[in-house]
């Protein structure tokens, strides 16, 4: 999550706070809101919510099964999303198998959290993609922030860093005078 391009604004449809936040630190048993099944359970097979065990992403996005079937002649590897929708049933039966051989992924929920301050599923917002790069560090930027903690982040580098984009200034130019 967090700014790859910028981050994505919560979805109505898709904000798992508002379902999921109580669950995240109880033991109850959520349910899926896609196919209904309960955590430890495996999903229905076109759940958009199961990962994929060979890249960990969601499994009906994912790329994974150019690897697993046999393609048609003519057909290239990469080009691929769109081939998931057309795929014959027999190259569907081999990715089934791929897929029960690698072990298919159980439903569990793991919650996000504010890198920073440990915020359980904190909302999303949007930031352009420069900015995130200037405010958050490199191994950071995958994971999420809180809006809070991220408008302190920004005020605290723009109090102790003198804006001068492009370039480094030497250390102690850039020291304040107290
Ligand atoms: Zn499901
Ligand atoms: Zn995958
Ligand atoms: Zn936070």
């Amino acid at each position: 999550m967090g700014g790859e391009d910028s981050v994505r604004p919560v979805d109505g449809g898709f904000d798992q706070r508002s379902t999921w936040r109580l669950m995240a630190t109880t033991t109850r048993r959520a349910t899926c809101r896609d196919c209904g099944c309960r955590e430890g359970e495996l999903h229905e097979l076109a759940c958009f919510q199961e990962k994929c065990p060979f890249c960990g992403h969601q499994l009906q996005t994912c790329d994974c099964f150019m690897e697993h079937i046999t393609l048609r002649p003519g057909s290239r590897r990469g080009k691929s999303k769109a081939a998931l929708v057309d795929m014959t049933r027999a190259q569907e039966v081999e990715w089934e198998r791929a897929l029960e051989k690698k072990g298919r992924v159980p439903f569990i929920i793991y919650p996000n959290l504010c890198v920073r301050c440990g915020e359980l599923w904190p909302p999303m917002f949007m930031v352009p993609t420069e900015e995130w790069k200037r405010y958050v560090e490199p191994t950071k930027r995958r994971e999420m922030l809180c809006l809070r903690c991220y408008g302190w982040i920004k005020k605290v580098i723009d109090a102790g860093v003198p804006v001068q984009r492009g370039r480094l200034r030497p250390a102690a130019s850039s020291r304040r005078r107290t």
